[in-house]
């Protein structure tokens, strides 16, 4: 018998797996079993795949913390009797989920390749076929008999990123992912090219450690000019609410007026943790650089640094489903977890 790698898929909905309802003309998810007899070329690869599908696959819109825990337990379960998993999802919410992922599977030493496509797989120019067969091949890439890709990673048109560094940029293009902080993983042309330099390194001998329990007593609050009072003020009466994904302007700023101030200065007394994350898509926070930053660098407001706020978002439900105490939160969330920060 060849001793190939074996593969998980995991189905668990997406444009990828999608048909059209020619009554209506809109996209709805399909039996998975079709999917794969859609590509006879997954059985020209050097790998073993067997496939699990989600029972009712979702528009990934419709994802949530409950799917979260599917797909991780799914991966703790077949963690030992396979060596890389592919997760199909629709691309709507890709980097979020892949995000949680990454904070969710501790110690992973084995590829998580996140893919999808902005075509259903049976339509003629569709780019799924490309997505799934070099996802496929990624995470099935050994060296030494070891997996070559030991993180979370998203593979979308020719390029895998580190899955927490991206961001779904395009709603049309087949290149809809951008990791504008970070350079890709790999890139495949007429090679499969790997930038090793790249790569997160991860201690072997540590022992998988699956986190499944996230806090979702979170918010993200996005600054405009003629953002009111009020609203700030609504946002962090919420009944609960432990943290909030200030987004701010540039490298981290936002207005200097006296009630943006004292409504902060009231919530993190009351124990919210505010983190700072630029609404640009690329570039970080940099406290103090300008004054409309020094404010909130005095009050002690958490720096997102260079974080995408799909994993700024993430990483809190992931800290805060910890347990990690009020005094340790702003040094453990500022500090890279899993790669997600420069
Ligand atoms: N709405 C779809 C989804 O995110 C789009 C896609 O699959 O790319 O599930």
């Amino acid at each position: 018998m060849k001793n190939e790698p074996k593969i998980l898929l995991i189905y668990t909905g997406g444009t990828i797996g999608m048909v059209k309802d020619y009554k209506s003309g809109s996209l709805k998810a399909f039996n998975f079993n079709k999917l794969l007899k859609n590509i006879p070329e997954l059985n020209q690869l050097n790998c073993d795949i067997d496939t699990v599908s989600f029972i009712d696959p979702i528009d990934s819109s419709n994802m949530n913390v409950a799917y979260w825990v599917e797909i991780a337990s799914l991966i703790e379960v077949h963690y030992e009797s396979h060596d890389g998993f592919v997760v199909l999802h629709g691309s709507d919410t890709m980097s979020y989920s892949a995000s949680a992922l990454s904070y969710m599977l501790e110690n992973l030493s084995k590829p998580v390749i996140f893919t999808g496509s902005q075509l259903p797989i049976g339509d003629l120019r569709t780019d799924a076929k490309e997505n799934l067969i070099t996802s496929i091949q990624i995470a099935a890439l050994q060296e030494k008999g070891r997996p070559v890709i030991r993180e979370v990673g998203l593979y979308f048109e020719y390029k895998l990123y580190r899955a927490n560094r991206t961001t779904k940029i395009n709603a049309e293009h087949f290149e809809a992912f951008q990791s504008l902080n970070y350079p890709p993983l790999a890139e495949s042309g007429v090679h499969l090219k790997v930038y090793k330099e790249n790569l997160l390194t991860v201690r072997r001998s540590k022992k998988l450690v699956v986190h499944k329990n996230m806090c979702k007593d979170v918010a993200i609050l996005k600054l405009f000019p003629g953002l009111g009072e009020q609203v700030l003020e609504q946002v962090l009466a919420i009944p609960d609410l432990k943290a909030l994904i200030l987004e701010t302007y540039g490298a981290g700023n936002a207005p200097t007026e006296e009630w943006l101030v004292s409504q902060l200065k009231k919530a993190t007394k009351k124990g919210i943790h505010i983190v700072n994350v630029t609404q640009c898509s690329g570039g970080g926070v940099l406290m103090g650089q300008y004054e409309t930053s020094e404010h909130l660098k005095k009050m002690q407001i958490i720096n997102g640094k260079d974080i995408t706020t799909e994993a700024a978002i993430t990483k809190l439900m992931y800290l805060l489903g910890a347990g990690i105490s009020q005094k340790l939160f702003k040094s453990v969330f500022e500090t890279s977890l899993r790669g997600e920060m420069s």
